[in-house]
């Protein structure tokens, strides 16, 4: 079943393939982190070194993968892709890192989950290009020195606060991506559409824009479902009408909410009152991992105006209970 969270979900790998800008330029929005990130590449293009590690920070469908491959373009480089899950074992690393071209991108997605070992093995792979590799066990063991081509990193995660200091601080450069403004929405939209040869007018680019938690896997993802309702139910040009009927379908409100995040909201206040409540009880009232809560849908609805963190846990606003239909009592902060 198709939900309408900013993860990634299975088949989709390549319609995003396809769908992604390959050049800064393409690149719709994020006006800061393109330009910083213009500047970390030209000074090291004229420089003829590779860049510093460059670490790009925020919450899931904002861009950081394309934006990885988009540095490995703009450098003319190769990029090798992993993720912090997969690098289980130093050995995993190693063998990775080994295999590295000069000049080359290694990109490590949710770095912050990487395994200790395999992090403290970065460390020195990062700041001077080579690992220790450990041969042998118990007071035989040896370690070997292996050095390794001069690389660029480039971590993305979308839990900045929960990268180690260490690590952390061997980046040179951090990326904080922002949601989209509606505006750069429908320019992702209307992109997307001409790529996947959808005929979509202006007042359906702004509705599916409007709706898509400022978030561009979303948009491209809403965009598709509106074209199939366009195709089934009318004569395939995506217009306001189509737009709201489909997502009328698909369950997103007018604020672009899904039912994941309208089920967290609506047990924060039914539940628990307004809270304040911790994450992990919320998470089981909606029978969602913590994580995906956390990362996934508490990002949009703080950025909302809907749930403030507080010290004390998690607290529904005004606007949730009458986004909810409901009217806040009377004690409600915020
Ligand atoms: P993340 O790695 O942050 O989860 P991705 O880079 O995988 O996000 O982006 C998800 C999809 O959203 C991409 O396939 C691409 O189609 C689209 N996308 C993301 N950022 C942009 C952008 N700035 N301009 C156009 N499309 C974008």
């Amino acid at each position: 079943e198709e939900t309408l969270s900013a993860l990634p979900q299975q088949g989709e790998r390549d319609v995003e393939g396809t769908l992604r800008p390959r050049r800064l330029d393409e690149f719709v929005g994020q006006p800061r982190v393109r330009e910083q990130l213009q500047l970390v590449l030209e000074s090291a293009r004229r420089r003829g070194v590779p860049p510093d590690h460059v670490l790009l920070s925020g919450p899931p469908g904002l861009g950081k993968t394309s934006l990885a491959m988009i540095i490995a373009a703009e450098l003319d480089a190769a990029i090798r892709i992993t993720s912090g899950p997969a690098l289980e074992r130093a050995g995993d690393l190693a063998a990775m890192l080994s295999n590295l071209v000069e000049g080359d991108v290694l990109f490590i997605d949710e770095i912050h989950r990487i395994a200790r070992p395999a992090e403290e093995m970065l460390y020195l792979a990062m700041e001077d290009f080579r690992v220790d590799v450990v041969v042998g066990k118990g007071p035989g063991a040896t370690s070997i020195p292996l050095e390794i081509a001069p690389f660029t990193l480039v971590g993305a995660t979308t839990r900045s606060g929960a990268l180690t200091g260490p690590l952390r601080d061997r980046f040179g450069f951090t990326g904080h991506m922002e949601f989209y403004s509606a505006e750069e929405l429908e320019l992702v939209v209307r992109r997307s559409a001409t790529i996947l040869d959808i005929t979509l007018d202006t007042d359906g680019a702004a509705e599916i824009a409007g709706r898509s938690r400022g978030t561009p896997r979303i948009a491209n993802r809403l965009l598709r479902r509106v074209r199939d309702y366009a195709e089934v139910r009318a004569d395939g040009t995506v217009d306001r009408d189509v737009a709201r009927a489909a997502l009328k379908v698909y369950d997103v409100d007018e604020l672009g909410l899904d039912r994941l995040d309208r089920a967290v909201l609506s047990a924060l206040v039914k539940s628990f009152n307004g809270g304040p409540v911790g994450v992990a009880t919320l998470a089981v009232a909606v029978g969602e991992e913590t994580t995906t809560v956390e990362e996934v849908c508490e990002p949009y609805l703080v950025r909302a105006g809907m749930l403030a963190r507080t010290p004390r846990g998690r607290v529904a606003t005004a606007l949730a209970w009458e986004h909810l239909g409901l009217t806040p009592p009377a004690a409600t902060p915020f």
